[in-house]
């Protein structure tokens, strides 16, 4: 065996070690990272201050839906939405008696906050607030149809979470489905847009 041979060999070792760093370095940049509170890491944690009206504190003990809703009021970002339950807490001095939360909103250019810790319940989608995790989701005008990025960023959240809970795109319900709400009011609307957004979650969910 001459040198050739050797040569050949390290080589060979030394493209597969290159190519395992290519494929660590891709993985690591493609796998969701997880908070320690069962959320992706991606989104940024604004949690609201606990409180009667929005963050009662009570303990979410299994999840076996993904509810998507609309925040109805077009124009406005998703730290305005989160301010707004936040502010709820003012009740015990206005009188209010809204309740209102939810896990996660995904705002107008896709940017996704969080609201309430993933082991507590939102307030969001009675009577099913036990077992439901809430996406309040942000849209540029009343139609209430999501912009792309606020729709890819969606789609992104809900195929994640239902990674998350071993559950599939099936598991991702609207307002609609739970209460009869007119939300998402576009994708109430629009059942072709409702089947599509479920297929493309489907599609990520599948996604390596
Ligand atoms: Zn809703």
């Amino acid at each position: 065996m001459g040198k050739t041979f050797w040569k050949t060999i390290a080589v060979c070792l030394a493209s597969l070690a290159l190519g395992c760093v290519v494929v660590y370095l891709w993985w690591q940049g493609t796998a969701v990272k997880w908070a320690d509170d069962g959320a992706p890491s991606y989104a940024e944690a604004h949690l609201l201050n606990k409180n009667p009206w929005s963050r009662p504190g009570t303990k979410l003990e299994k999840v076996n839906n993904i509810v998507i809703h609309y925040v109805a009021n077009p124009g406005t970002s998703a730290l305005a939405n989160r301010n707004y339950f936040n502010e709820l807490q003012k009740n015990y001095r206005t009188g209010g008696t809204t309740k209102a939360s939810a896990h996660f909103i995904v705002g107008l250019s896709g940017e996704v906050i969080q609201c309430i810790p993933m082991t507590e319940v939102a307030y969001a989608n009675h009577p099913r607030n036990e077992d439901t995790v809430s996406i309040e989701v942000c849209h540029p005008d009343a139609s209430g149809k999501f912009a792309d990025e606020t729709y890819q960023a969606v789609v992104k959240l809900a195929a994640d979470l239902c990674r998350q809970y071993g559950l599939t795109e099936e598991a991702v319900i609207r307002h609609h489905d739970v209460s009869g709400k007119a939300c998402p009011l576009y994708y109430v609307e629009h059942e072709d847009a409702w089947a599509e957004m479920k297929e493309a979650i489907g599609a990520s969910l599948r996604q390596p």
